[in-house]
């Protein structure tokens, strides 16, 4: 299977070639806007155009003779249009308000043909006197030295962000590794269960990772709400506007937060060779979480989503399973006293076996753990599943090994 990552790297552009740089990047923009203008008119029919085949041929000529873009990079021009104008079909289907879409941002997408890689720097298509070559800033052994100085990745596209504030490049590589998968009999998969909340940690790790801080985020919404509140109150124009640049302002930050947070997560089986993640089903959460307000539970899921994203991308699957008894059951390997009484909040004290653990940790290991059970009596195919815990895994018969990282 296809393993796929972005490696975000620094560039150092020489000085005398920042303008045609930055050149390039305002043009592409306007570029994409013309593409999208042209989209969102629609075929003969009325649709809104949300195919490059289709959207290419209709502009591709004037738009390249009224920028003089590079053509490769009037392809990536293309596509971004045709991303952003499918994002749109999609709400409009779904029921969801949308409008044309604006780009602002400083992005140049850089398609393979567009970008060339070197040793300790690239070549990019820009105005000027030819292609601008850029070193790469990262100190030895880091990870982005290793993804674009190992063979094993392949380098594709690219994306160059320019960060006004600091005034720096960041180039955004998707690099691929093809990784062969095993099978058959001897196939050892290790679990991670995820116990997730909508306060306190957002998830919790069978490993005994603390995720999100779920307060912090349901505070800033608070926060947030009060704010809308007094500006409806007034009920002028400059505060609706005020209402809309704060709105968008929140919902950039949260959805950057459950960004870092599913990130977070995923690195944990990642760095535990973790195979399988596993969640309660929402179906049979929903009662639990039904007493949060919308904006709790839309984060409830949209870690999820976003997990479930980056994980395939890593190479691990996502499962669920009924959590029924998850947070009542003691997780330790020789017990799995499950009595109401066990748990009291955050605190979980076995009353049969005495064993004390937070009960969000308790509950991710259990859902580890009732998945292996449930493959062991369903017959998982001839694959072996341990559960990952904080040192070590437990295979589906209670035997415990020792971690070899050390971890
Ligand atoms: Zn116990």
């Amino acid at each position: 299977m296809e393993i796929q990552r972005t490696a975000v790297v620094k560039l150092s552009i020489p000085d005398h070639r920042r303008d045609d740089l930055k050149r390039t990047m305002d043009t592409f923009r306007d570029a994409v806007q013309r593409f999208a203008d042209r989209g969102w008119e629609g075929d003969d029919n009325g649709y809104v155009i949300t195919t490059r085949t289709q959207l290419q041929p209709l502009v591709y000529d004037e738009v390249r003779e009224d920028t003089g873009l590079h053509a490769d990079l009037c392809v990536g021009a293309v596509n971004q249009a045709a991303d952003a104008l499918s994002i749109c079909v999609k709400k409009m289907k779904e029921g969801e308000r949308t409008s044309k879409p604006v780009f602002t941002s400083n992005t140049t997408v850089y398609t393979t043909n567009a970008i060339t890689y070197f040793d300790g720097y690239c070549s990019l298509a820009a105005y000027g006197n030819g292609r601008v070559h850029a070193e790469y800033v990262y100190p030895d052994e880091s990870p982005q030295a290793k993804c674009m100085e190992s063979d094993e990745w392949n380098k594709q596209g690219a994306r160059l962000r320019y960060d006004q504030q600091s005034d720096t490049y960041y180039l955004h590589v998707s690099v691929t590794q093809e990784r062969e998968v095993s099978s058959g009999e001897a196939e050892n998969r290790t679990v991670l269960g995820v116990d997730r909340n909508v306060d306190g940690n957002l998830a919790v790790t069978s490993t005994g990772a603390f995720i999100g801080n779920a307060d912090l985020l349901n505070h800033k919404r608070r926060e947030y709400n009060r704010c809308r509140a007094r500006l409806q109150q007034q009920g002028e124009r400059s505060a609706h506007l005020t209402i809309q640049s704060i709105g968008k302002k929140f919902s950039n930050w949260s959805e950057d937060f459950l960004h870092r947070a599913s990130k977070r997560l995923v690195s944990e089986p990642v760095s535990q060779d973790c195979t399988t993640i596993v969640f309660e089903d929402l179906e049979q959460i929903r009662e639990r979480i039904s007493n949060a307000s919308k904006f709790q539970q839309w984060a409830f899921r949209e870690l999820k989503r976003q997990t479930v994203y980056k994980a395939r991308a890593e190479g691990i699957t996502v499962e669920t399973v009924n959590p029924a008894y998850t947070s009542q059951r003691c997780s330790h390997t020789e017990c799995g006293f499950t009595d109401d009484s066990n748990r009291d909040g955050d605190a979980f004290v076995c009353q049969k076996c005495g064993k004390e653990l937070h009960s969000d940790y308790n509950a991710a290991r259990n859902i580890a753990h009732k998945f292996i059970q449930n493959r062991r009596t369903s017959g998982s195919g001839g694959a072996t599943y341990h559960l990952a815990l904080k040192s070590g895994t437990v295979n589906g018969n209670g035997e415990y090994s020792p971690s070899t990282a050390g971890g």
